[in-house]
């Protein structure tokens, strides 16, 4: 969060300086200049300047807890104020909103704020742009289950078996992450592991073969030896498995392993951004 928040008021600085005809939001010494000039437009009877009446067509002032307040100039003075937020406290305005709309884009939040705060759009977009985990998320892009072509017509006659590599970041003695797909639903199971021996791999393989029931072909698309050793083993274990055989992918229909790999990652490495972990 205290990254979020440099990265996002960093971000800012270079957009104004850059933009130099956006109206940067006020800062809290601003308001209060504005606030002064606001209720004395609001005392001067009779013919007020052309200042004046431009603030006075756009804002009010109301007294909170004995604070005054800039609010959008409401058309009746029970509908709710908005107020117009400072420089220092967007961040602080922002950050539970996006959050309690699970890391929602500009919409959802320019919908949650509307009736509460007034915060110009640019500053909702670079909010978001420095967000982390919205920034892993966006790299997200889940399998497209629906048109790539189902190549299995029973369940579990087909599965693919891939491993992620968490050495960098290991959990204990867990170090890889077992993922295994069912072709026809592609549902996928993922156990951790201690090391991507065959032997391991076979073990917790079988562990879900006795959940789904085995499948006939067992894929991987890059390495057919690490396919044959796990196939080698899981025999060892379950002798009536002989029938399971390893097949090259067919790179025209089949989406590989690999991309399911890749949305698992991302997905856990946006979970640990979130929850702070490393491991
Ligand atoms: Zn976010």
């Amino acid at each position: 969060m205290q990254n979020h928040k440099e990265l996002f008021y960093s971000n800012l600085v270079e957009y104004y300086s850059k933009n130099k005809e956006a109206r940067k939001p006020w800062t809290h010494e601003e308001m209060k200049k504005i606030s002064n000039e606001i209720i004395e437009a609001k005392l001067t009877v009779g013919s007020k300047t052309n200042r004046q009446y431009h603030l006075l067509s756009l804002y009010d002032i109301i007294d909170i807890k004995e604070k005054l307040m800039i609010i959008k100039k409401r058309l009746a003075d029970d509908k709710n104020a908005v107020y117009i937020t400072p420089y220092e406290d967007l961040f602080e305005v922002l950050y539970p909103i996006h959050i309690s709309a699970g890391h929602g884009g500009r919409d959802k939040m320019m919908f949650a704020l509307k009736t509460k705060h007034y915060i110009p759009r640019i500053v909702i977009e670079t909010f978001i742009q420095s967000c982390a985990i919205c920034h892993k998320k966006k790299n997200f892009r889940p399998v497209n289950l629906v048109n790539k072509s189902i190549t299995s017509k029973e369940f579990s006659s087909r599965g693919q078996v891939g491993l992620i590599d968490y050495q960098s970041m290991q959990d204990g003695q867990y170090k890889w992450l077992l993922n295994y797909q069912e072709d026809l639903t592609k549902f996928i199971c993922l156990r951790p592991l201690k090391s991507k021996t065959p032997a391991e791999v076979a073990k917790e393989l079988l562990k879900i073969f006795l959940e789904l029931g085995p499948p006939s072909i067992l894929q991987n698309d890059n390495d057919r030896e690490f396919v044959d050793g796990i196939i080698m083993e899981l025999v060892k274990l379950w002798p009536d498995l002989k029938h399971i055989h390893e097949q090259p992918l067919d790179p025209q229909i089949q989406v590989s392993i690999e991309k399911s790999n890749q949305d698992v990652d991302n997905m856990l490495r946006a979970w640990m951004t979130e929850n702070n972990s490393t491991n």
